[in-house]
């Protein structure tokens, strides 16, 4: 089925001239956008600067490798452009974050 589409869309030309990109080259671009993985780390120190969310504590290049990333929503594949799933922590704070989890706040509600 797949190959009958393919031929279909060539012979007709219609959509292809519109966007003016073959098939090979928009897989190319594909593969290329999602190669750089590590990428996001220095994404998000530069939106949201190199200071810890959680304890305010300022970092400067000498100690950046000390501020970690922190995913929001724990998918470290969720990766939006605009830093808006990141969170930057110290690796104290992430420590932190990460050993309480959802349970950690349940029990606190009891206290
Ligand atoms: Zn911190
Ligand atoms: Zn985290």
């Amino acid at each position: 089925m797949k190959n009958k589409g393919y031929a279909v869309r060539r012979s007709a030309g219609s959509k292809m001239k519109e966007s003016g990109k073959s098939v090979d080259e928009i897989v190319r671009e594909l593969k290329e956008g999602n190669a750089p993985r590590n990428d996001y780390r220095e994404q998000s120190l530069q939106i949201h600067g190199l200071i810890c969310a959680k304890c305010a504590r300022e970092f400067d290049h000498k100690d950046r490798h000390l501020l970690t990333v922190h995913h929001k929503d724990g998918n470290h594949k969720n990766n939006p452009q605009d830093g808006s799933n990141w969170e930057n922590l110290c690796v104290y704070c992430h420590e932190d974050e990460h050993s309480r989890g959802l349970l950690g706040d349940y029990f606190s509600e009891g206290k």
